[in-house]
């Protein structure tokens, strides 16, 4: 079994987001980056496969520019065996990402492609439902366990209801929920390992694919600023500002 596994790099969830002063986007220069986090759950789960002895191969792959190979790198360090970095410069929307990663799936013929539910940058949910359309794969979203059976896998599912368990066939397409594993540390020994893997560089020109964005930002804004809160001295006149300012009683 061959997995390949979808990698971005993102924001680092602790950075406090700062928008440009035009709007045009959020500060990126000088802003420490890393792996959008369920691709670290995405990642985790392929190398656990792998040490159970049912995956032989672990292929990270990144769209992004040229920094993005660090996102490769970190994946080869927590125990991917090679990577592939599709480099693109600016914006790579989900439907562009899903056709490179398309072009990449004809070439690698992985048995399963494993990616983060989410990114956390772009909120778009939408990479690994579009390339399993464009596959015509079978999908398994909101992965939160995955058991790995002969020719099929069992996934439970996160979803508003509770917890749902399906049965997909290979080749399949999962999208990894935080709550699927614990993402192991890349130890130093393993990160200077990784510097000797290999990293494929293609350009996404030489694959054929328009990476030019369909979507048309217009503005990106802070949220409106929360009002300082206000101290009441007693009951009466808490009851008497729910009823009288905030009208909610
Ligand atoms: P999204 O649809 O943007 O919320 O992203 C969902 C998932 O698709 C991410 O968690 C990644 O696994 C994968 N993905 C999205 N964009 C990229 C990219 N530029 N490079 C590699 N994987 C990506």
């Amino acid at each position: 079994m061959k997995i390949l596994v979808a990698v971005k790099r993102v924001i680092d969830y602790n950075v406090q987001i700062r928008v440009k002063e035009d709007g045009t986007g959020v500060v990126t220069d000088n802003v420490k980056m890393s792996t959008n986090p369920p691709d670290d759950n995405a990642i985790e789960e392929a190398v656990k496969i792998k040490e159970a002895g049912k995956a032989t191969e672990i292929v990270a792959v990144t769209v992004g520019e040229e920094k993005a190979q660090e996102t490769v790198r970190k994946a080869l360090a927590v125990g991917a065996d090679r990577g592939i970095h599709v480099k693109v410069d600016g914006i790579v929307e989900p439907l562009a990402v899903s056709k490179i990663l398309q072009k990449i799936a004809d070439k690698e013929k992985p048995d399963l492609i494993f990616m983060g539910k989410q990114a956390i940058d772009d909120d778009c949910n939408q990479t690994g439902q579009m390339l399993a359309a464009l596959l015509n794969w079978p999908q398994a979203t909101f992965a939160s366990k995955i058991e790995v059976k002969d020719k099929s896998l069992e996934v439970i599912r996160e979803v508003d209801e509770g917890l749902e368990t399906i049965e997909v066939n290979v080749p399949a397409i999962v999208t990894c929920d935080l709550r699927l594993n614990e993402p192991r540390y890349a130890s130093l020994p393993n990160i200077m390992k990784a510097k000797k893997k290999p990293v494929e560089q293609i350009n996404s020109s030489d694959l054929g694919i328009d990476t030019k964005p369909r979507i048309e930002q217009i503005k990106v804004e802070e949220p409106p600023k929360r009002k300082a809160g206000i101290k009441v001295a007693n009951v009466a006149e808490l009851v008497e500002k729910l009823k009288n300012e905030a009208k909610v009683i």
